[in-house]
C-alpha cells in the first residue's frame, strides 16, 4: 500500500538527531516531547498533537498481544512513537526533504517508530489509513526481534511488507481485484522480482497489494505458523512449505483467481 519503512544505519541515526535538533532550535512549539506513556509505548509528539496520542496508544496496545503472539516473541522494553506535525517536519526528520506524500512512517533501528500526526496526513493518507499504518510499522519492528541478529537480511521484502500489511489490516477487495486483473493479465511481477528492485519500484509495481495477498494467500492456505517459520528462516521454504516456491507462486494465482488449488 502506500506505506513504506526506513532502516536507517547508525550513521544515518546520528544525523537524524543532529538534523532534528537543528532544525527544531527556535522553533519551540515543533518540539516533541514525551507526553504519553502507555504499557508498552512511549509517545512523543508536539503539543498540539497531544490529543491524538489516545487513539494511537489504543490503537498499538489493541494489537500488540496479537502481534507478539503470532511471532513467538517478548518485546523488553517499550517502544518510541514520534509523531511530528506535518509532512514537511516528518520528512525532515528522516532526512528525505523531498520525498513523496505517501511516505508517511517508518522506523529507526528496533527501538523507535516515526510517523507523521493524522491530525495532519497529507495528500495521500488519512486520519483512520494512518491508524493502520502505525500498526504497520510495529509490526516490522517485531519482525526484527522474531529474527534476532538477522536484521531483514535474507528476508524477503513481499513477507516483510506483506505480513505488516496483513497485521494492520491493510487489504481490502479493491487490492484483491487489482492483483488478481494483474494476475490475469500476466502483468504481475514474480515473487523474485519483487525482492529485486528498488523501493520505488517496487511502489510503483504495485508490490505492497500483491505483498499482502500473497501473505493472506499463504495464512490461508497453509497457517499462519508456518508463515512465522518463513519469516524466521526464508531459506528453509521447501522444507517448511513442502512445495517449491514456484509451485505456491502458481497456487497464490489459482487462490487469487477462485480456482481450486492444485
Ligand atoms: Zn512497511
Amino acid at each position: 500500500m502506500k506505506t513504506r519503512h526506513v532502516v536507517l544505519n547508525v550513521l544515518s541515526i546520528a544525523f537524524y538527531v543532529f538534523l532534528t535538533t537543528s532544525k527544531l532550535v527556535g522553533q519551540n512549539n515543533d518540539t516533541l516531547n514525551l507526553a504519553k506513556e502507555s504499557q508498552h509505548f512511549k509517545f512523543y509528539s508536539t503539543n498540539s498533537d497531544i490529543k491524538v496520542l489516545d487513539s494511537l496508544a489504543i490503537t498499538l496496545e489493541n494489537n500488540y498481544s496479537g502481534i507478539t503472539n503470532h511471532l513467538g516473541i517478548q518485546i523488553d522494553k517499550k517502544i518510541k512513537v514520534k509523531v511530528y506535525p506535518n509532512m514537511q517536519a516528518f520528512h525532515a526528520a528522516i532526512n528525505l526533504p523531498d520525498a513523496p506524500d505517501w511516505f508517511v512512517g517508518g522506523t529507526l533501528s528496533t527501538e523507535e517508530i516515526v510517523m507523521v500526526s493524522p491530525l495532519h496526513p497529507g495528500s495521500v493518507h488519512t486520519y483512520a489509513s494512518l491508524m493502520q499504518v502505525i500498526v504497520h510499522e510495529f509490526t516490522h519492528i517485531a519482525i526484527y526481534y522474531a529474527r534476532g541478529d538477522k536484521g531483514v537480511t535474507g528476508l524477503p521484502r513481499w513477507l516483510n511488507e506483506g505480513y505488516a500489511q496483513y497485521e494492520a489490516g491493510q487489504i481490502n477487495a479493491r487490492i484483491r481485484k487489482n492483483v488478481e486483473l494483474s494476475v490475469l493479465a500476466k502483468s504481475a511481477p514474480t515473487w523474485t522480482q519483487l525482492n529485486t528492485v528498488s523501493d520505488m519500484e517496487f511502489g510503483s509495481m504495485n508490490g505492497y497489494g500483491l505483498s499482502v495477498t500473497i501473505v493472506e494467500f499463504l495464512i490461508v492456505t497453509y497457517g499462519i505458523d508456518k508463515l512465522v517459520l518463513l519469516i524466521k528462516e526464508p531459506a528453509n521454504f521447501e522444507i517448511i512449505y513442502g512445495l517449491s516456491e514456484y509451485t505456491l507462486e502458481k497456487q497464490w494465482a489459482q487462490y487469487l483467481k477462485h480456482e481450486k488449488i492444485e
